[in-house]
C-alpha cells in the first residue's frame, strides 16, 4: 500500500476497525513503511531544505551497496564564504555579482563531504539532473548510477554535456517517477502515536 498525502492514522478511523481487525493490525508488519527510493529520495528533498538560495534549493543523497547513506548535500556557499557577504542573484552584467562564481552544488558537497573513504560503486539521488560540472564529479568519485527525480534543463548544454559524458563513462542514469506526491513529516506524530 503507498502512502496518499499523510499517512497519519486518526484517532477515529482506529475506532472504526473492529476487534478482531484491530488485532491484526497489530500482529501484522505496518504496511505504509517508505521504500528505499522514496526514501533516499525523501532525504535529499529534506537536505535541500537547508538551502539559503532563494530560488533553487536542490539536495543529494549517496547511497551504497548496502542501502547506507553515505553523504548528502544542498546547494550553498564554499566553507566561509558568509551566506550574507555572497550574492544570490541569477541574472547580473557583473558575473561577479551573481551566485554562479560562487555557490556549491549539491552533488559536489556530497561528494567531498562524505562520511566514508570512498564513494565508488555508489548511487546518488539527486532532485534535479546534475549539470556538467557534477557530472565530471560524480564520474571522477566513482559513482555508478544517478537517479534523478526533475529533468528540468534538459533543453540545456550543461545536461546534454553532462549526459554526454555519464553515457561515454557508463554511469547509469534515469529519472524516478514517484507513486507519491507528497511525504508529510509531522513532528506532533510521536506523541499521538501508542507505542
Ligand atoms: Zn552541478
Amino acid at each position: 500500500m503507498k502512502m496518499n498525502g499523510s499517512n497519519t492514522v486518526t484517532s477515529s478511523e482506529e475506532n472504526q476497525n473492529s476487534s478482531s481487525d484491530h488485532q491484526n493490525h497489530e500482529s501484522s508488519k505496518r504496511e505504509e513503511y517508505l521504500d528505499w527510493h522514496d526514501f533516499f529520495m525523501g532525504t535529499a528533498f529534506l537536505v535541500a531544505k537547508r538551502s539559503k538560495d532563494p530560488v533553487s534549493q536542490v539536495g543529494a543523497c549517496i547511497v551504497n551497496s548496502e542501502k547506507k547513506i553515505v553523504a548528502t548535500g544542498y546547494n550553498g556557499m564554499p566553507i566561509g564564504c558568509s551566506d550574507d557577504d555572497f550574492p544570490w542573484d541569477k541574472n547580473t552584467s557583473d558575473p561577479l555579482e551573481s551566485k554562479y562564481f560562487y555557490v556549491c552544488h549539491a552533488e559536489m558537497n556530497a561528494v567531498l563531504n562524505k562520511n566514508s573513504a570512498s564513494v565508488t560503486n555508489c548511487t546518488i539521488y539527486v532532485g534535479l539532473f546534475p549539470c556538467n560540472e557534477c557530472a565530471k564529479i560524480i564520474i571522477q568519485s566513482g559513482i555508478r548510477e544517478v537517479i534523478y527525480m526533475s529533468d528540468k534543463h534538459a533543453h540545456k548544454k550543461e545536461t546534454i554535456a553532462a549526459k554526454r559524458m555519464f553515457d561515454a563513462s557508463g554511469v547509469k542514469y534515469w529519472q524516478y517517477i514517484p507513486e507519491i506526491q507528497k511525504l508529510v513529516i509531522d513532528f506532533n506524530e510521536i506523541n499521538l502515536s501508542e507505542q
